[in-house]
């Protein structure tokens, strides 16, 4: 027979995701020898055998990749027989196919769930898995990725188990969590009344007591969750005491697609983003009203689907359709994954059960979110089944970490030409996430085998991520001229430049609440011309005080009183504003004294604290339980408008004077706070069209990036994406990190490559 070679090129999503244990599998299933390998963007392979065979093997590399994978490009070319003798998984060229191996968690596959239907000994198995399903991330302590490098180690497979583990031509070849109800992990049910171990008992009591509105901690695979009935509201506000957290939403996990329709509308982009092997919470907006208690005021749902088998056997056998589905952790403090923990959670907090399991979560990890706008997801957190999938930068960023922001943090160690963002960590303020994310960076570096050499941080001088870089950096001996610190706004700009590969100057519009400013102010409404290696701010919002600093975060009734005074002048507080009722008139004079002395006024120009301000003005959040609720909240209300109202640019700075001034005539005048909200938008919409096509013009720089908090709003986003694309802009928006400060670490990194690189 006469034999034919062929060398396969294929690029895209193909490592870490058991793709070379797939190729070898089909490979030898024709039959064929050759080899495979991974290589900087993909992975390589060679086969040598009958053409037939050959084809046949390229078409099924197609057909049945894993299911974690993405082929972007499969490039073939005939080569000369070598006349191989086996098919062989070689050592990738640069030494870092142990680092691509280790895969994010990825959500059970469709042939596991049939297995826990029909397979006697994975029958109700929470634990099944492959090669294409499974934990990943959250299990590993070490590399390679071995079993005896997992939290699987504990448990020895059974003889059957260890069949399967072998064989070349099962699905669960080297599938390194591999196990069944004879050898693997199992559950246990802990309440106030005794435990129970038989796993059939423990389901059956999950059941009754999800239906008669009872809260469960449950174990998955990054960590504990709290669920309830979404349809029982005594549950939820139960829950919500639990949880501190009083009226923020929650996720709910719906059965199945069918049920998630009946209570929102979805497009083709978010199911498909619902039904990935990811498996986020994705916000959409709400179709039947219809759990109150879950998101009250809100015209939106965070909704997810089962992601393990053990979501699956509950959501199929409960008889409750839709269940709420939060991290289990209180307000602030990181998310529990150890079991001593989560009990507390039943002695101390009210909880009525723990449903938990005998193999640790090694890295934690919470649900990620996303929303879908226009061109292209936004992530708002990104977790589990994202991390550790690194960004593919078109440069080399070795040896960099990146400590991130305090705020929504999030690290990135770089390796070769990947930066590896970690899981959400959470507000550094909390002393517990403090400890997550010095721990997390120290787990991290050890498994990617990474040591600092270059450290960039923020430029606030108070942050907790910056104090931490320096530690670091004295316990690794760098040198001062390698702890770079970045400008935040800066930093934010350049992670959209690092993920889209743009190496020259472009027009960074960054809009957030709060970033350091260099001159000690605080930033946020950033319109700059930059690059990565510097940046030279040319617009911003006018600065306006805030009176009490960071409480005007927390009380933005504060800012609506410090910008009416300034609209209006000393009798603002005896206007008839609705959200003055609220707000006793000697409180409102007391901040317009501390603005006329300058006493605990810090000044701010961020663009979320103007939506703070027009939220509280527009009585819709006069007191915010979490950074963004009015903004969220005047998102959720807005009503396509054609008006806008003038924010005129004056000595560099946009003044919202007029703005608002023309909001509170609006609410005086009884026009409704949906059409105000409207207006607003149109009127950020409209200031940063002008920002832009300024600086357009002074420069004529074509390309724009867009980053910051405030471009989570599809609104402003969507339409500003949209305009500047009609005028001829090149848009570019973060969509592989977030554009809030837990992407900003990649800015940082990006940033302080190029400095670093400078310096040689
Ligand atoms: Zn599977
Ligand atoms: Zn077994
Ligand atoms: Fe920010």
């Amino acid at each position: 027979m006469k034999k034919t070679a062929r060398h396969i090129h294929i690029t895209g999503l193909v490592q870490g995701v058991g793709f070379r244990p797939f190729v070898y599998r089909h490979a030898k299933r024709y039959g064929l020898s050759g080899w495979v390998r991974n290589h900087a963007a993909g992975v390589d392979v060679v086969i040598e055998g009958s053409t037939r065979r050959c084809n046949q093997f390229i078409r099924s590399l197609k057909k049945d990749a894993p299911i974690a994978s993405l082929i972007s490009m499969l490039v073939e070319t005939k080569a000369e027989p070598e006349n191989l003798s086996d098919f062989q998984i070689r050592p990738s060229i640069n030494g870092y196919e142990q680092i691509t191996d280790i895969s994010p968690d990825i959500a059970v596959c469709n042939e596991c769930l049939m297995d826990i239907k029909q397979q006697h000994r994975r029958l109700s198995y929470p634990f099944t898995n492959c090669t294409h399903c499974g934990p990943r991330f959250s299990i590993i302590t070490n590399i390679p990725y071995d079993r005896s490098a997992t939290s699987m180690k504990k448990f020895i497979m059974c003889e059957e188990c260890m069949k399967e583990y072998t064989n070349v031509h099962d699905r669960r070849f080297h599938a390194q969590p591999v196990s069944c109800i004879h050898c693997g992990p199992a559950y246990k049910w802990i309440s106030k009344s005794g435990t129970i171990e038989s796993r059939q008992e423990c389901f059956t009591r999950l059941y009754s007591e999800l239906k008669t509105g009872k809260i469960i901690a449950l174990k998955s695979t990054g960590g504990f969750q709290l669920i309830c009935d979404a349809s029982n509201p005594e549950a939820v506000n139960r829950l919500r005491r639990i949880k501190q957290r009083h009226s923020r939403p929650f996720a709910i996990m719906f059965k199945n697609i069918e049920e998630l329709k009946k209570h929102t509308y979805i497009n083709r982009e978010q199911k498909k983003y619902l039904q990935s092997w990811q498996r986020p919470v994705v916000i959409l907006k709400d179709k039947s009203s219809y759990f109150t208690e879950v998101n009250p005021g809100y015209t939106t749902i965070g909704a997810i689907l089962p992601y393990t088998p053990l979501h699956h056997i509950i959501m199929e056998n409960s008889d409750i359709p839709a269940m709420v589905f939060t991290s289990a952790n209180v307000k602030g403090s990181p998310l529990i994954f150890e079991n001593d923990r989560a009990l507390e959670l039943l002695k101390q907090k009210g909880c009525d059960a723990v449903l938990l399991h005998n193999r640790a979560v090694i890295n934690s990890q919470d649900d990620s979110i996303v929303k879908i706008h226009d061109h292209g997801p936004c992530i708002i957190r990104r977790a589990r089944g994202f991390t550790p999938s690194p960004v593919v930068l078109k440069f080399e960023v070795e040896n960099i970490l990146a400590v991130g922001a305090d705020f929504k943090n999030s690290f990135c160690i770089g390796k070769d030409r990947r930066a590896i963002m970690s899981q959400y960590m959470g507000n550094l303020e909390d002393y517990e996430v403090l400890q997550r994310f010095t721990n997390s960076i120290n787990k991290i570096s050890k498994l990617f085998k990474f040591k600092p050499t270059i450290i960039a941080h923020d430029l606030h001088p108070d942050y907790h991520s910056s104090g931490h870089a320096l530690k670091i950096a004295e316990q690794h001996a760098i040198p001062e001229e390698r702890i770079i610190g970045v400008q935040h706004h800066h930093a934010h700009i350049a992670s959209v430049l690092a993920e889209h590969g743009i190496n020259e100057a472009v027009i960074g519009v960054a809009f957030d609440g709060t970033g350091y400013g260099e001159d000690g102010r605080i930033w946020g409404s950033e319109f700059m011309i930059c690059d990565r290696i510097q940046y030279q701010r040319k617009y911003h919002l006018d600065y306006f005080p805030l009176p009490g600093g960071d409480k005007a975060v927390k009380e933005p009734w504060r800012l609506a009183v410090a910008l009416g005074y300034r609209a209006f002048g000393k009798n603002f507080p005896d206007f008839p504003l609705e959200f003055q009722k609220h707000i006793p008139k000697e409180k409102q004079k007391n901040i317009i004294k501390a603005i006329d002395n300058n006493v605990n006024i810090s000044w701010s120009c961020g663009a979320g604290r103007l939506f703070d301000a027009i939220a509280a003005i527009t009585n819709i959040t006069h007191y915010a339980e979490f950074e963004g609720e009015g903004p969220l909240k005047l998102e959720n209300i807005h009503k396509t408008s054609e008006d806008y109202y003038h924010i005129p640019l004056q000595n560099n700075a946009f003044s919202p004077d007029i703005l608002i001034r023309a909001t509170i005539n609006d609410l005086l005048a009884g026009i409704p706070v949906s059409e105000i909200s409207g207006r607003f938008h149109n009127s950020i919409i409209n200031m940063v069209l002008v920002g832009v096509n300024r600086i357009a013009m002074e420069t004529g720089l074509n390309k724009v990036a867009l980053s910051g908090g405030v471009f989570q709003n599809k609104i402003i986003t969507n339409s500003i994406y949209q305009k500047l694309y009609a005028q001829g802009f090149q848009v570019y928006v973060n969509q592989q990190v977030p554009c809030n400060d837990g992407g900003i670490a990649l800015g940082q990194m990006a940033v302080a490559q190029q400095l670093a690189q400078n310096q040689i």
